[in-house]
């Protein structure tokens, strides 16, 4: 996996581009959560359930159809998070599906059923950039944790944050010179 703290990136990048009258706190927060959801099932070690079954480690957590029914909170509570039903679907699917996206990008453990139910095969993609994360915190300060820290410093914060402040940037100058934020 990227690390728990890499992975709600996807939806603050999103959240700070779009800004709060269309990403409610709300939503983002629980977007930030969904983005990290599919690695809690990680459990499935305590239950020796296989890495490689369906409902392993990267399994059907990382699914796209899992990132769909994420979504659908997204559309069922959009009143409670304060905002219109699609945008809760697209925020909260993105969010999940880039969990997988970016565990894809890793160069260790096994693929991603991207698509499950419909196919077990664990895939990555051809380009693995990033140091795979080891589970658990002793491992991760045992010595591998700064050279995956690096790695997605390198690869997936430096870019977001720059791709992030020229998306705010552009929505402040648009909104500045839009006439309906001058009142007239
Ligand atoms: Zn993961």
């Amino acid at each position: 996996m990227a690390t728990m703290i890499t992975h709600p990136i996807i939806p603050l990048v999103l959240g700070c581009s779009l800004g709060l009258r269309v990403i409610s706190v709300r939503l983002l927060s629980v977007a930030c959560v969904a983005s990290i959801l599919p690695d809690f099932d990680i459990i499935a070690f305590q239950f020796d359930i296989p890495y490689a079954s369906d409902y392993g480690h990267r399994g059907f957590t990382h699914s796209i159809t899992f990132a769909v029914m994420v979504g659908m909170v997204g559309i069922l509570f959009h009143r409670a998070l304060r905002c219109n039903r699609w945008i809760g679907f697209s925020l909260l699917f993105i969010a999940t599906v880039s969990h997988g996206i970016l565990d894809a990008l890793t160069n260790g453990g096994l693929g991603i059923a991207f698509y499950w139910p419909l196919d077990s095969t664990r895939y990555f993609f051809p380009w693995q950039p990033l140091e795979v994360s080891p589970i658990g915190i002793r491992r991760f300060l045992s010595g591998r944790g700064f050279e995956v820290v690096r790695s997605e410093f390198l690869w997936v914060w430096l870019p977001l944050f720059t791709l992030g402040l020229l998306m705010y940037a552009m929505r402040r100058r648009f909104q500045r010179s839009s006439p309906s934020s001058t009142g007239t």
